[in-house]
């Protein structure tokens, strides 16, 4: 199995690295996977998966929570604010915060639930115009904001521009992150996330090499 070959990767990456085995989490991305795939994975045992889109993931995960409690569920696709609510209901970690209303209408639903997923604040570090993410130069500002509202911030995350070479934009968020006390650094994809390891990520998310290609939408 697939998930399988890619938690080897990711335990051998681990250890090239001179890191801990264990020390970095491998979050399973079941967007757009068909049941049958993401069960498998379930019943091999893993835990922690991520999806991009609210909707989505409301349709499919209450139930493997049933069955499946513990589970960790990441989303990793931009937020819209009218769906916050739904997000913290779902969530355990929020990474794509990344602009000042949404902080604080998290921050407003995390008052009023007396709970709040763990958060990250994606960084387009590319400085794409059509990509989510605070700017790296507006970073630091933008951290301290959400830590002034009390936001539970674990990390950051980031996307580098499929063209480019991942590295520069893994050790750019790393230094972001070092700079302001924060631990947790969600990098890597399928294709790139033996590099993000060596870079200190502590999160990865990994889809289309754990499931297969994701079948084309109708
Ligand atoms: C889809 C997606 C992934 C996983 O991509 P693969 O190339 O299939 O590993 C990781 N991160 C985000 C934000 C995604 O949307």
């Amino acid at each position: 199995m697939s998930f399988d070959s890619v938690t080897a990767r990711l335990r051998a990456a681990e250890e090239n690295a001179g890191r801990p085995t264990g020390s970095v989490q491998l979050i399973a991305v079941s967007k757009e996977q068909p049941a049958g795939r993401v069960e498998s994975v379930l019943a091999a045992g893993h835990r922690v998966f991520g999806e991009n889109r609210v909707q989505e993931a409301q349709g499919k995960w209450p139930d493997w929570r049933a069955r499946f409690d513990p589970l960790t569920l990441h989303l990793i696709g931009p937020l819209q604010t009218n769906k916050a609510r739904a997000a913290v209901e779902l969530f355990d970690a929020i990474q794509t915060l990344d602009r000042p209303r949404l902080a604080t209408t998290l921050a407003r639903l995390a008052q009023e639930r007396g709970a709040c997923p763990e958060i990250f604040i994606q960084v387009n570090t590319g400085a794409e115009s059509q990509k989510a993410g605070v700017l790296p130069e507006a970073a630091d500002g933008f951290i301290a904001e959400a830590r002034a509202l009390d936001l539970p911030v674990a990390g950051l995350m980031c996307i580098p521009p499929v063209a480019d070479d991942p590295a520069p934009h893994f050790r750019l968020l790393a230094g972001i992150a070092a700079r302001n006390g924060l631990a947790g650094l969600s990098m890597g994809m399928s294709e790139d996330f033996e590099t993000a390891v060596a870079l200190g990520a502590t999160h990865v998310r990994v889809g289309s090499a754990i499931f297969g290609a994701r079948p084309k939408p109708e």
